[in-house]
């Protein structure tokens, strides 16, 4: 029985690989002084999910990167940080091997290089495109950009069929390749079949859901609440020095819920069109307004905020690589709400034509580009935080660390 376990060890470690990269190969340096110190075991995931490996294979490298928050409470905790010999800085190395499973798990792999290299660039010029395509042929059908106030029907502008068909493709688009990217992280992470949950509750958290099923409602919680940028003492993260904030935390939420409500406004007036024969526009009262207004203006706080966090964050503590790919993210999601809250203030005006082909060009250009950049990460650390929680249902043959 212990060769079979041994064996089936050694399978999942192969299976898994060996870190290939320098980014991967110093993660696993990192984790192995980590592992042999253990002093922020308590600060988050990413520790207790260590101390369950004596080595770390690609896929687990991988898997600690997107279970980290890099909410950066492990640097300033850090004894073995630079200027120290050891050189240990937990959020840098595992952010820039998060940024590469970015693109190592996207689909199709080469818009994910690009998206890579050139963010910021990529998500602008991809809106921009889109909107100024659609402005060119505005002005080619009406022979001008402005016309007589048309009471806010968006359908005498691009007829509903026409919208529905253009947002179906980029949308199912946007669908698929965040699923394909998922499910290769998945499978890599599982590459064998892993050993069963146990009808137990998470040993660390005292939580009393049980199993499987506990296991993913233990994940989503996780992942909704944000629960790891509280940095393990509930003050928050660490921004610019070694204060604690929990700005980071707020925007994020801000930033989340107000696309879900864009997202649930949206669904409402399709429930409308559809089942209830109510057709657009609706008035400002109406809940698929009221649900759209308040996501655009959670769209608008979340998003400005990030970016002031991301403008005066210490550059120690991410990888300053990636800061066109994050800007251009939330570059996005800004003009997505400006332009669509404006298109709200004056849709009864002769330029809402124009209003309406800049925002659409902008939300088309941002679902086109979720599936390659921090969105994506998302859904990869919503994964990752499912793998977690399942292993914490596991025997730990090691029973090292605190669970
Ligand atoms: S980050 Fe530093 S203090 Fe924390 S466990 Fe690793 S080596 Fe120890
Ligand atoms: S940066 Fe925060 S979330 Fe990431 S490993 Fe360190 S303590 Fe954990």
């Amino acid at each position: 029985m212990q060769q079979l376990e041994a064996l089936t060890r050694e399978a999942r470690a192969l299976a898994g690989g060996m870190p290939t990269t320098a980014a991967e190969t110093e993660v696993a340096r990192q984790m192995q002084i980590c592992n042999a110190c253990r002093y922020c075991e308590g600060f988050c995931a990413v520790f207790p999910a260590m101390t369950r490996r004596l080595d770390f294979n690609k896929a687990d490298v991988h898997y600690l990167a997107n279970l980290c928050h890099n909410c950066s409470a492990c640097l300033y905790a850090c004894q073995y940080a630079p200027p120290h010999e050891f050189a240990v800085n937990v959020p840098q190395a595992l952010a820039v091997v998060r940024g590469q499973t970015y693109s190592d798990y996207a689909w199709p792999p080469a818009l994910g290089a690009l998206y890579k290299r050139n963010g910021l660039t990529v998500a602008l010029a991809t809106a921009g495109a889109l909107a100024l395509f659609l402005v060119m042929m505005l002005a080619w059908a009406n022979g001008s950009l402005f016309h007589a106030p048309l009471a806010g029907n968006f359908y005498a502008v691009f007829p509903h069929n026409t919208l529905v068909a253009m947002f179906g493709v980029v949308f199912a688009f946007a669908i698929v390749a965040l699923s394909v990217g998922v499910a290769t992280f998945w499978r890599a992470q599982n590459p064998v079949p892993a050993a069963p949950v146990e009808a137990r509750a998470s040993p660390s958290t005292g939580s009393g859901r049980t199993g499987m099923g506990g296991a993913a409602a233990e994940a989503t919680s996780d992942a909704l609440t944000l629960k790891y940028l509280d940095g393990g003492h509930g003050q928050g993260c660490n921004e610019t020095g070694d204060a604690f904030t929990l700005a980071r935390r707020r925007f994020h939420h801000l930033t989340f819920y107000g696309f879900m409500l864009c997202f649930a406004a949206t669904c409402v007036a399709t429930l409308y069109h559809y089942l209830l024969g109510l057709h657009a526009p609706y008035p400002f009262l109406s809940l698929p307004v009221l649900l759209g207004t308040a996501g655009g203006i959670g769209l608008l706080l979340g998003p400005a905020g990030l970016l002031w966090l991301n403008l005066r964050r210490n550059p120690q503590e991410v990888d300053v690589q990636q800061r066109p790919m994050d800007r251009g993210f939330i570059a996005l999601l800004l003009l997505t709400s400006l332009t669509g809250l404006a298109l709200l203030a004056w849709r009864d005006s002769g330029a809402m034509a124009l209003l309406l082909a800049v925002h659409l060009g902008f939300v088309m250009g941002l679902f086109l580009t979720l599936p390659y950049g921090k969105f994506a990460h998302g859904f990869y650390r919503s994964a990752a935080l499912l793998k977690y929680a399942i292993e914490k249902r596991q025997p730990n043959r090691l029973a090292l660390g605190a669970d």
